[in-house]
C-alpha cells in the first residue's frame, strides 16, 4: 500500500505464506469435520479476512463438512492501544443460536489468551455439540491463561503486528501481509 509504505519496519509473513497457512488449515479442518455440519464463528473485526479465506479453503479441500454456516461476533479488547486491557467487551453477539452445533471459533491472533478464553467460556455455556478454536497468528509468549487452540496457522514474533485484518488505531487492516510497524508510529 502506497500510503503505508514508510511506516512498515518489516514484513513478517507475506501473502503467499499466509495463503499457504490458510490452505493447510483448510485441509485439516475439512478432514476433521468430514461429513458433519460446521459453523465457522469469526471474531470481528480482526478475523474478517481469515474467516472468509478459510471458508473457501475448506470448500476447496477434499472431504469437508456436509455444510458450512458462517456467523460473526464482535469483541473489543485493545481499544486504541497496543496492549490488551484484559477486559473483553462483547460489541455484537452471534446472530444464530449455537446450541447443538459444531462450532469453530476463528480468531486472527492470540497473545495473552484472555479474549479467546473469555469466548470459549461464554460459548461453551451455550451447549454447542463441539467447540474448537482456530487462530491464524499465535504469539505464545505472554499467555495469562492456558487456552486450548486446536488449529494454529503461523507463530508470530512477540511484537505488535498489523495487516491481514489486524489494525493499529483502525488502520492497516487491508495490508495483504503481516507486518511490524516502525516504532515512531506509536509516538505520533
Ligand atoms: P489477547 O486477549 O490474546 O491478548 O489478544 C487477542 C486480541 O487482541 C486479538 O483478537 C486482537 O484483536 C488483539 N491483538 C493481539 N495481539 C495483537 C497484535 O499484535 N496486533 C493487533 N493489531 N492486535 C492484536
Amino acid at each position: 500500500m502506497q500510503t503505508y509504505e514508510g511506516t512498515i519496519e518489516r514484513i513478517l509473513f507475506d501473502r503467499t505464506e499466509i495463503a499457504e497457512a490458510i490452505e493447510r488449515l483448510g485441509r485439516q479442518i475439512a478432514r476433521d469435520y468430514a461429513g458433519q455440519p460446521l459453523l465457522l464463528l469469526g471474531v470481528l473485526k480482526g478475523a474478517l479476512y481469515v474467516a472468509a479465506d478459510l471458508a473457501r479453503a475448506i470448500a476447496r479441500s477434499p472431504g469437508g463438512p456436509s455444510h458450512l454456516e458462517m456467523d460473526f461476533l464482535v469483541v473489543s479488547s485493545y481499544g486504541n492501544s497496543t496492549r490488551s486491557s484484559g477486559e473483553v467487551r462483547m460489541l455484537k453477539d452471534t446472530s444464530e443460536n449455537i446450541g447443538g452445533k459444531n462450532v469453530l471459533i476463528v480468531e486472527d491472533i492470540v497473545d495473552n489468551g484472555l479474549t479467546l478464553s473469555y469466548l470459549q467460556a461464554l460459548l461453551s455455556g451455550r451447549n454447542p455439540a463441539d467447540l474448537r478454536s482456530c487462530v491464524l497468528f499465535d504469539k505464545p509468549y505472554r499467555r495469562r491463561v492456558d487456552v486450548p487452540i486446536e488449529y494454529v496457522g503461523l507463530v508470530a514474533p512477540d511484537e505488535f503486528v498489523v495487516g491481514y485484518g489486524l489494525d493499529y488505531q483502525e488502520k492497516y487492516r487491508n495490508l495483504p501481509y503481516l507486518a511490524q510497524l516502525r516504532s515512531w508510529v506509536f509516538s505520533e
